[in-house]
């Protein structure tokens, strides 16, 4: 078997390539001379997609990227294709189904470097290190019926037992290798889907008996997360509460541009991706933040590849541009893409 490791590329739209260069230039500087091989399959896809081949999510496209042992994507769709019959959405949901990734796992671990630029008060968000799995393959975003008439629209917020089952058990792990605490989230006081998600999480915590468990509609988490974000370690939301909690959670750390994720099925490759749009407000002026997918390829580095040391000397590396002040202007810097990364590349060569 070759040891040659595939990685799918989805480049992304708008700001996508851009930040998706960044974070390639970084993946060849960090592992030049090191034993861990690569190759790189660039694939049609999302807005990029409809564009080569007229299709958002081509059949190939799927082929491949399941036959890869990581696939990295960057931001995809925006007002280009508003008109266009098929979507660039269309290709991450049915890229999310094809794979079967039905969890995702978005960390919110505020780094020494990172305090200074959060909105919040230090004090309040020094050691804030927690994780939201938030379930991806279900829940309101693919509930049927969808409907929009002319006169009312209709969505459907649908969850079976083994979908959450599972969403529970991955959440339930994590937490078991981290600080032993999960905190479930739902709407149980109104929604039937969260009274089955509540019920369920009370079952399978039987089975972690170490672990403490609290519970919280997801109104009240919303204002948790902002007031005492270091009083939780695993977080466990439906997929639309995840959605909107984690884009909260990432801001504390001072912008989104800076957060990577990944998603997680069945024994098939994992994705990893930045949490934040394409950014068409931004594309082509050279100052889109490169950081989250700096940090999706540290991610996948570390979590698909076992490559813990390179991840790490990434990360520092990332460290070291916001300890320098070398920033993009949405973390409040003058700096571009192309100074952030180049900055990043020659911390990660001065530590060698
Ligand atoms: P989506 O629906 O795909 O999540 P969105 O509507 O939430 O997209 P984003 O594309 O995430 O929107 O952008 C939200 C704001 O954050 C915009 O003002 C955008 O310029 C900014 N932003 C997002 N990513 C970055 C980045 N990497 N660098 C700088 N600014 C960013
Ligand atoms: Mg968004």
């Amino acid at each position: 078997m070759s040891d040659i490791k595939k990685i799918a590329i989805l480049k992304g739209d708008y700001i996508g390539p851009e930040i998706m260069a960044a974070g390639l230039a970084v993946l060849e500087a960090a592992t030049a001379g090191s034993t861990f091989k690569y190759e790189l399959i660039d694939l049609p896809f999302g807005g990029d997609g409809i564009d080569r081949v007229g299709d958002p999510l081509p059949e190939k496209t799927i082929q491949v990227a399941k036959q890869s042992d990581a696939v990295l994507l960057s931001a995809i769709g925006g007002p280009k294709w508003d008109d266009a019959t098929k979507r660039p959405e269309e290709g991450l949901l049915g890229m999310r189904s094809a794979l079967g990734l039905f969890a995702n796992i978005r960390p919110t671990h505020i780094t020494a470097a990172q305090i200074a630029r959060s909105p919040l008060k230090q004090s309040y968000v020094a050691d804030t290190d927690f994780v939201i799995v938030r379930e991806l393959t279900s829940g309101a975003y693919f509930g049927e019926p969808r409907v929009l008439a002319a006169d009312f629209a209709k969505d459907t917020m649908y969850y079976s037992t083994s979908e959450i089952t599972r969403i529970m058990q991955t959440g339930f792990q994590l937490a078991e290798k981290r600080r032993q605490h999960v905190t479930i989230v739902d709407k149980s006081n109104v929604l039937a889907t969260s009274k089955l998600w509540r019920q369920i999480a009370t079952e399978v915590a039987k089975a972690y008996p170490d672990i403490y468990v609290d519970y919280y509609y997801v109104d009240a988490m919303s204002m948790a997360i902002i007031a005492k974000p270091t009083a939780f370690d695993v977080i466990i939301t439906p997929n639309l509460f995840g959605d909107i909690l984690s884009d909260e959670a990432a801001q504390i750390t001072g912008s989104i541009g800076q957060i990577p994720s990944m998603s997680v099925g069945q024994g098939g490759p994992n994705l990893y991706e930045p949490i934040h749009g394409s950014a068409p407000d931004i594309a082509g002026k050279g100052i889109a933040n490169p950081m989250s997918m700096i940090h999706a390829v540290a991610m996948m580095l570390s979590e698909s590849f076992g490559e813990v040391n390179l991840a790490r000397q990434i990360t520092d590396a990332v460290s070291a541009a916001i300890n320098a002040q070398v920033m993009t202007p949405d973390m409040g810097g003058h700096d571009t893409t192309l100074t952030v990364t180049n900055y990043v590349i020659q911390s990660i060569q001065h530590v060698r």
